[in-house]
């Protein structure tokens, strides 16, 4: 059919209203499995409990669910050996090599936990810091990389994995050392503005629950505080560089066992239960025994479901 020009014109503005109606709905970018604090360990049966959830991730298709992309665990992989002698930690990591060896297909990205750093607790571990794994080595090395925090990018997103534990008194705090600041200032500013970013870290940048489950003794005294191990201490300096980078939509963590979502100032801070629950031996709190499926969309936008993989504490 021949269209006179002047037709065509009129059809004009019709057409640019039918394009814009016509704009694609976000699309899911990617879907990451984050199963975090594992606390794998001989006991209570964890190393088939672990099992069992790499199983169900796995299965996601055959329930109808879009399957997941990637995992990414979220610290606290062994039960612990901040305080434990080489052979227990090996042990440890020994049944994590080989559920992940047997029984994961997927590909898995890994944050290191306090309960990942070998020995900083001396006097019961019986290590004297000069052990060419002491610390976080022995994790780096398990999990093949040369340092503990990393970055990549992957669907569309940039995907920032910290490392939360820094060393005090035999101990930790929550906060990165002065390299990893340093490390992460230069990662977000090579980012484009237009890809948006997610990070993960073991110990939540923000979270209410240090608040909300401080012991009775302290509750409506003047030296109510929360503790320096729940939650990041420079959390002032994280606020700041979001403000600089306006795509960083959400932070991911564990290290609690508790589900919670929080949107702060335009980011959405998520904390992500237990694969352990209450460390294997029953529920947390409210919290079973699970993992949670968080799914990245094309426009920023950052949507987490917790879901339980049916595992029951065995004695
Ligand atoms: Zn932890």
């Amino acid at each position: 059919m021949h269209i006179t020009r002047r037709k065509a014109a009129a059809a004009a503005p019709f057409a640019a209203v039918a394009v814009s109606a016509a704009e694609p709905a976000p699309r899911r970018a990617l879907r990451i499995a984050h199963l975090t604090d594992i606390h794998v360990q001989p006991e209570l049966d964890a190393a088939r409990g672990l099992e069992s959830c790499f199983g169900h991730v796995q299965s996601l298709a055959e329930r109808g669910e879009g399957r997941a992309d990637l995992i990414v665990t979220g610290g606290d992989t062994v039960m612990d050996c901040m305080e434990t002698d080489l052979a227990r930690t090996n042990l440890q990591w020994d049944l994590w090599r080989k559920s992940v060896a047997d029984h994961c297909s997927l590909e898995v990205r890994s944050v290191l936990g306090n309960h990942d750093v070998w020995g900083w607790t001396r006097a019961k571990a019986g290590t004297t810091g000069e052990e060419p794994l002491y610390g976080k080595r022995l994790a780096c090395e398990r999990f093949g990389r040369p340092l503990p925090y990393e970055s990549f990018d992957r669907g569309g997103w940039h995907i920032v994995l910290l490392d939360s534990t820094f060393p005090h008194e035999q101990s930790y705090i929550g906060r990165l050392d002065d390299a990893q600041w340093d490390w992460l200032e230069k990662d977000l500013a090579a980012v484009p503005a237009a890809t948006p970013v997610v990070i993960f870290s073991h110990i939540p940048i923000l979270s209410m629950h240090p608040l909300a489950a401080t012991a009775p003794q302290a509750q409506g005294r003047p030296d109510f505080r929360v503790s320096a191990q729940l939650l990041h201490t420079d959390n002032r300096r994280f606020q700041s560089l979001f403000s600089r980078h306006r795509n960083v939509k959400a932070c991911v963590s564990g290290h609690l066992h508790v589900v919670e979502s929080i949107d702060y100032c335009g980011v959405r801070y998520l904390c992500n239960g237990a694969v352990s629950a209450g460390w294997w031996k029953g529920m947390h709190g409210q919290t079973d025994f699970g993992y949670a499926l968080v799914d990245l969309f094309s426009d920023g936008t950052v949507q987490s479901r917790y879901v339980t993989y049916g595992w029951q504490a065995r004695g």
